[in-house]
Parts: structure tokens; sequence; C-alpha cells
């Protein structure tokens, strides 16, 4: 497990807060966060907001800006901002400012909280996941502020009842319940073919004048629905 993982870790373990918990910190805009980064990972969200923000279509965007790769671990199809130079610089740092700072990736704007999603222990269980916030030390700012986490969120905009975050998580224990089971029936050549349609319909198949929302629906249960056909032919 890497540094920042550890301390991901950690701070999910010993520093839980709730949504009426406040904690000091103000964000100084050094730009120190946006450099060293190899792990800004976009959600299909933040691609659709960052691509409208920056009046990009998605694949030009994906093209200029990221990496694609297979999560060695989770086996999902992530998407990250890719570092530039040897100081691993975020592409959209401009200036020592972020360019888009009104839709910059969620990760980024809820810094130094975290979250996860506590799925019930009893998977038959007909209880809904629930989001936990955490803190995480950050080590910069001036600490001249103290606001709630509802507070926090609320002034990047982001919604705590986030139903895609919550959507995207379940989906990713799904999808990756699947495509693991695919993986042992299918050869390297058959799963080559699987992932690029996979990247395609989970991260470019948006129109950027609609609704998000519903769009990210329709592609995750064409996904699943996908996978179990792919699984149900190989596995007669
Ligand atoms: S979050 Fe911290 S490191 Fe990042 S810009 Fe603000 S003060 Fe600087
Ligand atoms: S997206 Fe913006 S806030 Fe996030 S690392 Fe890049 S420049 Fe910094």
């Amino acid at each position: 497990m890497d540094t920042r993982m550890e301390e991901i870790v950690n701070a999910i373990e010993h520093n839980k807060l709730t949504a009426d918990d406040s904690f000091r910190f103000h964000c100084t805009q050094c730009g120190k966060c946006c450099i060293n980064r190899e792990d800004i990972l976009l959600t299909p969200l933040d691609l659709f907001r960052i691509a409208n923000e920056l009046k990009l279509s998605l694949k030009e965007f994906i093209d200029q800006y990221c990496e694609l790769y297979i999560g060695s671990d989770s086996h999902f199809p992530i998407i990250r901002l890719k570092p530039s130079g040897s100081i691993k610089r975020c592409p959209l740092l401009k200036n020592h400012r972020c360019s888009v700072h009104k839709a910059k990736p969620a990760m980024c704007a809820i810094f130094p909280i975290g979250r996860v999603i506590a799925f019930p222990e009893d998977e038959t269980s007909s209880e809904a996941p629930v989001i936990e916030y955490f803190y995480m030390n950050p080590g910069c700012g001036d600490n001249t502020k103290t606001q709630t986490v509802c507070e926090w969120f609320d002034s990047f905009g982001i919604p705590l009842d986030d139903n895609f975050f919550i959507e995207l998580a379940t989906f990713q224990m799904n999808f990756i319940a699947l495509i693991r089971n695919a993986e042992r029936f299918l050869d390297e050549t058959a799963m080559r073919q699987v992932w690029s349609p996979v990247f395609g319909i989970l991260y470019l198949c948006y129109d950027l004048e609609k609704e998000f929302l519903p769009q990210f629906r329709e592609n995750a249960k064409n996904l699943l629905y996908g996978l179990q056909m792919i699984l149900s032919h190989n596995t007669k």
C-alpha cells in the first residue's frame, strides 16, 4: 500500500465526520496539491462537467488531458488526469491556478474531506448504502476558517445526498463482480474486445447538452446487461 493510500485508510478509520461536524481549514490557493499528483481520477460526471467547462467534446478532452487504464486490483476501467513534466503537474493547472475551478473533479473540490460508501454488511438487506465522510490532515492552508462538512460541500455545489456517487459505487461493485467472472472464461484477445466498448460506453456516450444522470443510468444498465449476455453465452 503506498503512503497516500495508507493516509486515506488511516483517516477512514480514525477521522470520521458526520455532515454536521465542523473542521478547521482554509485553502490559500498555493497550488501545491496540484503537483506531484498521479492520482487525480475522474468519474464520468467529472469528465462531463470539465469537457463542458472547456467547451471540448469528451473525446477531445480525454485525448488531450487524460490516461486510460484498467485498475490492477479493482479490474475497473479508470481515467486519470495525465501528469506533466518531472514535477508531475496536473495538466489543468495553468498560471498556478486550477483552470477548471468551477468544474474541478469532486475529489479535488471536497479535499481535505474524503468520502466512501458503506454498503449494508448483509447483501440481502434492503437498507440503502450510506455515504461516510472523513477528514484527511491536509498539511497545508492556514486553518483560519471553521465550517461543517455540509457547508463545505454546499460551497462547491456537491449535494450531501449525492445520488451519482452512490449509483457509481453500486455500479462499480456489480461491474467488478461480472468482469472478474468474464476474465475466467474469456482469453486475452476476447477481453481486449470487451474493454474498448466498456471505456466508450462508460465515459464517452453522453450528449453534453442533456442531463447527465439519466444518461449515466442508461449506460450503466447497458454495460451490466452486455456483460451478463457475454457471460451467459460463454458459460453454457
Ligand atoms: S488545498 Fe492546500 S495545497 Fe492545495 S491549493 Fe489549497 S492550501 Fe494549497
Ligand atoms: S483539477 Fe484543478 S484542483 Fe485538481 S489537481 Fe488539477 S489543477 Fe489542481
